[in-house]
Formats: structure tokens, sequence, C-alpha cells
């Protein structure tokens, strides 16, 4: 049976190429390495979240919405990308950013105030009621807010990945390609949940790992579990349980959310330096960490090939200027 995709806005650059790692994979000496290039989906320097807000944004309209509202951290990809999906469409934005005003507004932080967003702070408040709050001020302003949840990880947002496994499949097709896993930082989920969907509806056979960027493995493998079916359910599809294809590792959590070590810090020098191709600090550094990591373990045999999907968030590098050099 067929997804029945609902309606969708065009903003990113697809398809997204996929490339071979070469040298990379030489280096290594483990499997053959390939990269999904989602972090260049165009969105004001791209990433995984452009292609959920393809279809959070449809909904938006088709709901009348004149103001999109948002939250994640202080240097969230996906504030930045909703902030110029906003932009993009005529409409407004609000972030509510977890904490308080950092020091140095640089990196995704800037970016969402050139792209026009108004910031907001928890400053230690619960952040659900920091962003009511938020709603409750547009709503009197006569603004029509449409909340987007953490991450773009809802069935609207998680479609966009079920998509994307669509697009990944026909490409692999068109090169003869068997990849045998795909590895992906994993953290509010909508990635995960969609890949795994689509995987089903289109036929791909490997395994898909998400690697925890900070949820331990059994509340993540959770959380995604719930969110495949429900996506499921929002494509008008067979009911399926597709828990046992939620494969998470958590073993590079490392000290905990956008903390860079020695293994986001390694991975991004040396994709940069034998690759030219640049991973970000938080998400995309710790998940290429684990997989090389894992490589070195032996955990891929020589014969097998392995595709990276590159989540973006290259932004944020300069706020993390100190502990990347
Ligand atoms: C948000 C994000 C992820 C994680 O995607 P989820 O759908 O939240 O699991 C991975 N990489 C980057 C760069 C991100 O911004």
């Amino acid at each position: 049976m067929d997804p029945k995709f609902p309606a969708r806005v065009p903003i990113a650059y697809l398809p997204t190429p996929i490339e071979r790692l070469e040298r990379l994979s030489r280096h290594l000496g483990g499997p053959e390495l390939w990269i999904k290039r989602d972090d260049q989906t165009g969105l004001a320097t791209g990433g995984n979240k452009t292609r959920k807000l393809e279809f959070l944004v449809a909904d938006a309209l088709a709901q009348g919405s004149d103001h999109l509202v948002t939250t994640g951290a202080p240097q969230s990809n996906h504030c930045r990308q909703t902030a110029a999906a906003a932009a993009r469409f005529g409409l407004g934005c609000s972030l509510v950013l977890r904490g308080s005003k950092p020091e140095a507004t640089t990196g995704n932080l800037l970016l969402d105030h050139l792209l026009g967003a108004h910031v907001y702070w928890n400053d230690g408040r619960d952040c659900s009621e920091a962003i009511a709050a938020v709603q409750a001020e547009l709503r009197s302003l006569g603004r029509r807010p449409y909340l987007i949840p953490l991450g773009g990880s809802n069935v609207i947002g998680a479609t966009g990945y079920v998509l994307a496994m669509r697009e990944l499949m026909g490409q692999l097709e068109a090169e003869r390609l068997n990849v045998d896993f795909i590895v992906f930082a994993s953290s509010s989920g909508g990635t995960q949940a969609g890949i795994t969907l689509g995987a089903h509806v289109y036929g791909y056979r490997g395994a898909a790992l998400g690697i925890s960027v900070d949820h331990p493995a059994d509340a993540l493998r959770t959380q995604v579990a719930a969110l495949t079916t429900a996506t499921a359910t929002h494509l008008g599809l067979d009911s399926v349980s597709l828990a046992d294809r939620i494969d998470v590792n958590d073993d590079y959590l490392g000290e905990g959310y956008a903390r860079v070590g020695e293994t986001e810090r390694e991975a991004i020098k040396l994709v940069g330096q034998l690759e030219g191709i640049l991973l970000d600090p938080v998400y995309t550094g710790r998940a290429m960490g684990g997989l090389i990591d894992l490589i070195r373990w032996g955990a891929f045999t020589r014969g097998q090939r392995v595709l990276f999907w590159h989540t973006g968030g290259v932004a944020a590098l300069p706020a993390f200027a100190d502990r990347l050099l």
C-alpha cells in the first residue's frame, strides 16, 4: 500500500546528492563508506529539518496560520531552519530557546536574528509554559500562531523522512548500489521514525542505525517506535509494528548534549581533512565519531557498504570554536 502524502511546500533542494567517501574509507580500512548530503538541502545552510518543514509549513498555511512558534537549544538547527522557512513564506517566527541569553550571539543564534525571528529565553521556567505565554501574547495581538514541536518531530515532520527514503531508494537503484547500513544522528526521533517507516514501505533491506545524541537507547527506541506507528496511521498505511527494526546506539553520549569531546573533534577533523566535508559539533560529529569507533572495533566487514546520512548543523560550528581547536 502506498502512503498518502499530505500537501507539502517545496523548500529543499532535492534530491540531495549521495557520494562515495573514498579517502575516508581507505583511511579506516573498513566498509565502503557513502554519504547522503542533507546538509545541502539549501535552507539558510540546510539540514534535516528542511524536509520536515516542507510538510509542517504546508500544514500551517492550510490552517491559515501566520506565525510559526517552536523551541530548541540555543544552537538549535531546527529553530534556524524554522526561522528561514517562515521568512520564505512571509510568516512571523518566534523561538523559545532553552536557557538564558548567552554572551555571544553566534552560530545558529546569529542566523535566527538575521532571519528575523523573535527570540525568547525560558530562563529556568518550564519550556512549555514559556511557549504557552508566547502563543497567548501572539493571539492577543491578533496573530494565528502554529506550534511546531521540538525538532519538528511529530507525524507531519516525520513524513519528510518517509519521502526521503523513497528518494534514497531511487538513487541506490539508479546507481545499482546495495547498502547494508544507514547510520545517522538521532535525537528527537522524527528522522529515525521517517527512515524506519520509509525503509519498510520502499523495501530497504539493510539496517538503519541511529546514534543517539542525548537519550538513553531504551527511551529513544520507545519514542521512535511510537512516532513510527503514528506516522504510518497519518499516511493511511496498515498498522505495522516496526519496533524490531529500530536500532539505537547510545555509547557516544559523552558528557551530554552539545558537550564537545575528543569523539566529535576527531571525526570533524578527519572528515574535513580527508573529504573536504564539514560535520557539526553536536549531531553529525558525534554520529560520525561513533561510526568511526564502530569501524575500528570491527563492527562491519570490508565487503559491506555503509551510508552515513549527513543531517546538517554546520552553522553551529563557530559557537563551539574553543572546543574544536
Ligand atoms: C535535529 C538534528 C538531528 C536529529 O534529528 P531528529 O529528527 O531530531 O532525531 C540530527 N542532526 C542535526 C544536524 C540536527 O539538527
